[in-house]
């Protein structure tokens, strides 16, 4: 059962691992997506495009990302919003769901989602924002995912068939985080793990129902 939406430690089970393309080498059993992360997007090339398409089509990768925007580093949000238009464009093509890191960038996530006409599920991983953030991501149809820091109050305003959970970079362990966001929902530790489980399962077959769909 995958229950992490978002992790960046390779030896991860249950959970989407997420690599950057020239660093994408799928180990048996595992999950992925795979991305060019915002902050490197100042020295990604074209080349570095081309082995996302390439890795993004691999059957271990289910998920497009992390890819986005940040307001306070990267490059500048012109060149980042091109590299993000191209792996929506992408998840788009593959059907695939979107992994989306956004600092201070949700109105302009929302928008180059709106712009492109993306149909397949978006998740803002990391989210820390206030209800004032998230408003727009939540309206558009996101999914939220938090890890250990997180806004309770954007917890709560979350619809909880769309709520995800994520340990990201901080070597915790999932039921850790989940230890921390579950009394703020008033669930049990196991309730929160297989609502996040179940949660990510439909975030992940709704792509395949699309890709049925293409062919
Ligand atoms: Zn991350």
């Amino acid at each position: 059962m995958t229950i992490d939406a978002h992790t960046h430690n390779l030896e991860a089970t249950d959970a989407i691992i997420a690599v950057e393309p020239n660093a994408f080498s799928p180990q048996p059993g595992k999950l992925y997506s795979v991305g060019i992360h915002p902050w490197h997007t100042d020295t990604s090339t074209d080349d570095d495009l081309m082995r996302l398409r390439e890795a993004a089509q691999h059957p271990q990768v289910v998920a497009i990302g992390e890819t986005g925007l940040d307001n306070l580093r990267g490059a500048p949000l012109s060149r980042q919003t091109e590299i993000l238009e191209r792996h929506l464009l992408l998840a788009q093509e593959l059907g695939k769901p979107v992994i989306i890191h956004s600092v201070r960038t949700s109105q302009q996530v929302v928008q180059c989602c709106r712009r492109l006409g993306i149909t397949v599920p978006c998740a803002i991983h990391g989210m820390r924002g206030n209800e004032r953030v998230a408003r727009p991501l939540l309206d558009a149809g996101f999914y939220l995912s938090f890890g250990p820091r997180f806004n309770p109050s954007t917890v709560l305003a979350t619809p909880q068939d769309r709520l995800l959970i994520e340990t990201d970079d901080t070597g915790m362990t999932i039921a850790q985080v989940a230890a921390a966001i579950s009394p703020i929902l008033h669930l049990t530790v196991p309730n929160l793990l297989a609502l996040a489980a179940q949660n990510l399962n439909t975030f992940l077959v709704k792509n395949t129902e699309k890709v049925k769909q293409q062919k």
